[in-house]
């Protein structure tokens, strides 16, 4: 997604949360990150790891000073970091979507550097990560990047992107099907505003369980696939539950951020939603405080440090 997703907050607030914002962060109460929750593991085999669930611009928000985001900022709740998914064999490592917590994301893993980036398209929460990689920071050596031809031009044409390419820090790699060596790994295409890139979601198929991945998706009416089928095919399915409900931004127009409402994805997908882990929350999601709501329907919240094995 882009744009901000603030429900609109009245002029003091936001100047209260400009002032309060930075105060908390000095004092640490902000950002503290989990022990590594994969990691090299000899008896771990073939997993995915929720490294975040949070829609691109993370939680505590930027300019929000309403709860989660102000119970997050005070250190009274966890922060949530952008959504991204791990895969392991316990010896190595992969991310799904290159989030602004990459740093944190790639050391939850338990790894130097990923073995490889899965990006499904360029808007800030799923790509800003790939700058980490750069000289500035790891100074990493030719990292697979597995993303779309036009996402794959978007890098290679565009600075600071570019850099990354020119001075081999990430190899950029058809992300069509790719094997890991046990896992693979296939992208396909969702509808989604598509700005700057395409966009797709993954689906990994492990030795013997398998995953889908749609953290961004504008309709599941405009996709060229059937959801339920597609739910059904798989072990666990994370999707899009960027928002709750509509009344949830109110003064704005959220025809501007198409998503699908959590309620009506779980309306679609009744019967299946033990397979079903909600992903992509808003820091206006009243989920992220309330995964009930989700659970009495059968359904899961995706949670940082849930692991769900592939084999
Ligand atoms: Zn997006
Ligand atoms: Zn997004």
């Amino acid at each position: 997604m882009s744009g901000s997703y603030d429900p609109g907050m009245g002029g003091s607030a936001w100047i209260a949360a400009a002032m309060l914002l930075p105060l908390l962060a000095a004092c640490g109460a902000v950002g503290t990150s989990p022990a590594p929750v994969a990691g090299p593991s000899p008896a771990g085999g073939w997993r995915v790891v929720v490294l975040g669930i949070a829609q691109d611009g993370g939680m505590p928000h930027i300019g929000c000073a309403k709860d989660p985001c102000a119970a997050a900022a005070r250190g009274g709740r966890r922060a949530e970091k952008v959504a991204c998914l791990g895969i392991t064999d316990g010896r190595r490592a992969w991310l799904v979507d290159a989030t602004p917590d990459l740093p944190a994301q790639v050391r939850a893993m338990g790894v130097r550097a990923p073995d490889g980036v899965f990006l499904t398209h360029a808007h800030v929460g799923h790509y800003l990560g790939l700058a980490f990689l750069g000289k500035e920071a790891l100074g990493a050596r030719g990292v697979p990047v597995y993303a779309t031809a036009r996402m794959g031009e978007f890098l290679r044409r565009n600075a600071p992107w570019s850099r990354l390419v020119e001075e081999g820090r990430i190899d950029v790699r058809d992300n069509a099907s790719v094997d890991l060596g046990g896992v693979r790994v296939s992208s396909f295409a969702v509808p989604h505003r598509d700005e700057l890139s395409d966009t797709v979601g993954y689906r990994i198929d492990g030795p013997a369980r398998s995953v889908l991945w749609i953290p961004d998706i504008d309709a599941w009416e405009r996709w060229d696939r059937d959801l339920r089928a597609e739910v059904s095919g798989v072990h666990h399915a994370f999707l899009d539950a960027t928002f709750f409900s509509g009344d949830e931004m109110p003064g704005r127009d959220m025809r501007q951020v198409p998503h699908p409402l959590a309620t009506e994805t779980m309306e679609r997908l009744a019967g299946l939603g033990d397979r079903v882990w909600l992903v992509h929350l808003n820091h206006t999601n009243p989920l992220l405080d309330e995964p009930a709501r989700a659970e009495a329907l059968g359904f899961h919240v995706a949670r940082e440090g849930l692991v769900l094995p592939l084999e």
